[in-house]
């Protein structure tokens, strides 16, 4: 019998709406005919949390990320699962909260990297998720990946523009192109591939964008749960 997968969204909706368009489709590669993945998504309200990211209230934040998890353990999750890369950040207090396995989404994205042979990933992601040690250090600690992350401007324009365009939807042009030059020039720095380290980014950039191999880690998480929600005894 397929489990339960409880996901964490909202962070923003526009990235939990793939989350669920992806475990679905998913799930029917897999199993065929009508089949689903079998789902819960509780969505937050990401105004708050946005406001409490920028103060750096991080303590808050994983309080109410536990809260979030203990809700859909008690509807009947099996597995939880963040759908955002940033707000990992508090995951040992998610883990804390509750009983049921949680995914953590660097686990699928390094074991896809070793997998394809790389030990020198290019990360883009929000500033938080750049420049703080909970991220990179999972990939170097467990996986043994090491980062390569834009310099502080490239990492400016990166930031902004997952907050003020894609969490609302908005895909540019323009911004496309700031993300392919951050992309060669992870390259020019040893980079073998780059880690959409957000999971808004996979609505601006593609495998066919990008002058490096792609591991987007909205796919990957949402694919790992699916196996785990199928193969798990
Ligand atoms: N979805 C994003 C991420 O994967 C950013 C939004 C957030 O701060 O949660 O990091």
């Amino acid at each position: 019998m397929m489990k339960t997968i409880g996901v964490i969204g909202g962070m923003s909706w526009e990235s939990s709406a793939e989350y669920y368009r992806l475990m679905n489709q998913y799930a029917k590669a897999r199993l065929g005919g009508h089949h689903n993945a079998r789902c819960l998504m509780l969505t937050v309200d990401f105004a708050g949390i946005e406001a409490l990211q920028r103060e750096g209230a991080w303590d808050a934040l994983g309080e109410q990320m536990a809260e979030a998890a203990a809700q859909l353990e008690r509807g009947g999750a099996q597995i939880v699962l963040l759908a955002t890369n940033t707000m990992h950040r508090v995951h040992a207090s998610i883990e804390a909260a509750i009983s049921t396995p949680f995914l953590h989404i660097a686990d699928p994205t390094g074991a896809a990297l070793k997998a394809a042979g790389v030990t020198r990933a290019g990360l883009l992601g929000t500033r938080y998720t750049m420049e703080q040690d909970f991220y990179l250090g999972r990939l170097r600690d467990r996986h043994g990946i090491e980062t390569v992350v834009p310099g502080e401007r490239d990492r400016t324009d990166v930031h902004r523009i997952i907050y003020d365009e894609l969490c609302h939807g908005i895909v540019k042009a323009d911004s496309r192109r700031v993300y392919q030059r951050v992309i060669e020039d992870l390259k020019a720095r040893g980079a073998q591939a780059v880690i959409l380290g957000c999971t808004e980014i996979t609505l601006l950039i593609g495998a066919d964008d990008s002058a490096l191999p792609v591991f987007d880690t909205t796919a990957l998480h949402a694919r790992a749960a699916v196996d785990w929600a199928l193969d798990s005894a």
